[in-house]
């Protein structure tokens, strides 16, 4: 059996990683694996408990992490965010493709932890611009103005990390960005 890529999607809070996700994970070809994370943050409207995330409290987060079982966390915005590690291990080496959508300080963790696997790519989600960014941010309407400045300095930080990455892709259109990602992994994939 050949074991599953682990595919890293990161890029700024906003940029629409989540949805660009859902559409690659359309594609049933791919065989995809989504990560879902652990945090702290309440769920918001339209969420579910083990889709978008598992919504747990900080002392559950901390035995975890305390416990090994997380592959990389990370505070963000005053909650607590991480990637429980067994599920990616248990899918890569039943041959599925594991998709990963983390922030970009995460991302620099597992980079270093999986150094050396050729079966990881990297891709960084660009907005069209900061502007654009922050009327995404804006439309949630979810937060309040201090949370919303945070996520954006936060957004404007990371930005700066795009380098870093396999591959830079731009959200100009849902659709267009989930296509050129599929379109690499695809390539990925048959490159094996
Ligand atoms: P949100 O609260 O908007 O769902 O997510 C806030 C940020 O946390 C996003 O950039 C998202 O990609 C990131 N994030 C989600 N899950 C994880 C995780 O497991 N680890 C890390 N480091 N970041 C995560």
């Amino acid at each position: 059996m050949k074991k599953g890529l682990l595919i890293i999607m990161s890029g700024p809070s906003g940029v629409g990683k989540g949805t660009i996700r859902q559409k690659v994970m359309e594609d049933p070809s791919l065989k995809l694996y989504f990560s879902v994370s652990v945090t702290t943050r309440q769920m918001r409207a339209g969420e579910k408990h083990g889709r978008e995330y598992w919504f747990i409290n900080q002392d559950e987060f901390d035995d975890l992490m305390n416990n090994g079982k997380l592959l990389e966390w990370n505070r963000y915005v005053g909650h607590s965010y991480g990637t429980p590690i067994d599920p990616i291990n248990e899918h890569r080496a039943a041959g599925d493709n594991v998709l990963m959508e983390i922030d970009v300080h995460g991302a620099t963790h597992v980079l270093k932890k999986v150094q050396g696997d050729k079966g990881v790519l990297t891709f960084f989600i660009l907005p069209p611009s900061l502007e654009e960014l922050e009327r995404r941010i804006r439309g949630r309407c979810s937060e309040d103005e201090e949370t919303i400045q945070r996520r954006l300095n936060q957004a404007r930080e990371e930005m700066e990390q795009k380098g870093n990455y396999m591959f830079n892709v731009t959200n100009d259109t849902v659709e267009q960005a989930a296509a050129d990602i599929v379109k690499i992994i695809k390539e990925q994939l048959e490159a094996q």
